[in-house]
């Protein structure tokens, strides 16, 4: 590690940002000694680890640089980032410079790549953690550049340069490519040592979006090389193209296939009959997190009762319903109110009425011998005397018109994850 000071070093004249101290927020989450509720979420290791081995068969030669932004998709960073370092993931990315500084302080080794490119002029945080930052803008570039200098530094900084092959998001635009490698000459203390792209549509019916994406990146990277920026490795594929075998480079980036969902294609697809060669990996995968709660109450309504917020919900016939302690605070997406299901006994119960912020209710009716504190899963699978059955985060996704992305990140700080190493 180098050996870095502050940004006082800098003159005010040189460097126009604010002095600070490092100020990482870190929000606390719900421990397991919190969990008074019974409404927790458990994350599956062995499953985790089990993707990860189907994930690097896939990858093949490539390095998998597990994608855990947003606390790991939710199932909490620090354990997950652990738990895959010791299983052989060769390194980790991250949106967000705070979420690399969690990863370091959780013991992680591996290279910790920083995707998201807002730094705020936390130039010396990145190096004193030995953080790859992703730039895309000669601002960056001349952050570190003065950071190098200014301490004497020996090294080149190494950095991955993003571009923008169609997402329009971030990256250096192709157009700008020549002017951006004319420029880098000025800065000899930073060295491009990766060079990524991100795919929008890797999960299309076809691999046809992939295949015109790469054709910019192969473009960017050859302008490249005729200004000798020569990066050691590239990278461009998420979990859909992974799972698809397209464009694995010398790294890969999977974030949701690591907690066991497979980007699903369109059916229809003209790779020859439905994705052949990613079918049974998808099938392969298993899910991570499993989100449970219990009832706490129990009543009897009569035909015509109203249930929850609104009265969105009537009973139509003398109906037993049952309170959970878990709402749309938690993560239960107030989408599924009178359209999701919680597993109970082993069994189906309709959510009825509005998901309301801590509670929501079921029908119990149809389910013989229900009793309080009879668990309720509302994301996972559940073997019980009535049979077993999952509920996946692309059924809840379906409900909630949303990605089964978005499911997993909703599972809200106040639900406490619990590992489990089954
Ligand atoms: C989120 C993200 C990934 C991982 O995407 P998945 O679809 O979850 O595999 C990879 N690269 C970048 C730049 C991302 O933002």
């Amino acid at each position: 590690m180098q050996a870095l000071g502050t940004l006082s070093v800098f003159s005010p004249a040189l460097h126009a940002e604010p002095v600070r101290e490092p100020r990482v927020m870190k929000p606390r989450r719900a421990a397991p000694a919190d969990a008074i509720r019974p409404t927790r979420a458990e994350v599956n290791l062995e499953a985790l680890r089990h993707n990860l081995r189907v994930v690097k068969r896939q990858a093949g030669s490539a390095e998998v640089w597990a994608v855990l932004k947003a606390d790991g998709y939710g199932h909490g960073a620090p354990a997950v980032a652990r738990t895959l370092e010791r299983a052989g993931a060769d390194g980790f990315c991250v949106a967000l410079l705070e979420e690399a500084v969690e990863l370091r302080e959780a013991g992680i080794r591996a290279p910790v790549l920083v995707m998201g490119g807002y730094y705020g002029g936390a130039y010396d945080e990145i190096l004193a953690n030995e953080i790859v930052p992703v730039v895309y803008d000669l601002a960056q570039i001349e952050g570190f550049a003065r950071l190098v200098r200014s301490q004497d530094a020996p090294a080149p900084v190494n950095v991955h340069l993003n571009i923008d092959t169609g997402m329009s998001r971030l990256g250096v635009r192709p157009r700008e490519l020549e002017a951006f490698a004319t420029r880098l000459k000025d800065f000899p203390e930073v060295r491009v040592s990766g060079l990524m792209t991100h795919f929008a549509s890797a999960d299309a019916r076809t691999t046809d979006e992939i295949r015109e994406q790469m054709v910019h990146f192969e473009a960017a990277t050859a302008l490249l090389a005729r200004h000798g920026v020569n990066p050691t490795v590239r990278h461009a594929a998420n979990s859909a193209a992974l799972l698809r075998g397209e464009a694995c480079l010398d790294l890969v980036r999977p974030g949701i296939a690591l907690f066991g969902v497979a980007p699903r294609v369109p059916d229809g697809d003209a790779d020859g009959g439905g994705l052949p060669s990613s079918r049974p990996l998808a099938s392969d995968l298993k899910a991570v997190m499993r989100v449970r709660t219990e009832l706490v109450a129990l009543r009897d309504v009569e035909a015509g009762d109203a249930v929850g917020y609104s009265a969105l919900f009537r009973a139509s016939r003398p109906s037993r319903i049952a309170t959970i302690p878990m709402g749309y605070a938690d993560g239960l997406s107030r989408h599924l109110t009178n359209r999701g299901h919680v597993l109970i006994r082993g069994r189906r119960a309709p959510i009825v009425g509005a998901v309301s912020m801590d509670m929501s209710m079921v029908d119990v009716t149809d389910i013989p011998g229900v009793t309080l504190r009879d668990e309720a899963v509302v994301l996972g699978g559940q073997e019980g005397p009535l049979g077993k059955d999952t509920i996946s985060a692309d059924e809840l996704a379906a409900h909630g018109e949303t990605i089964p992305w978005e499911v997993l990140c909703a599972i809200s700080r106040r639900v406490p994850r619990f590992y489990r190493e089954p």
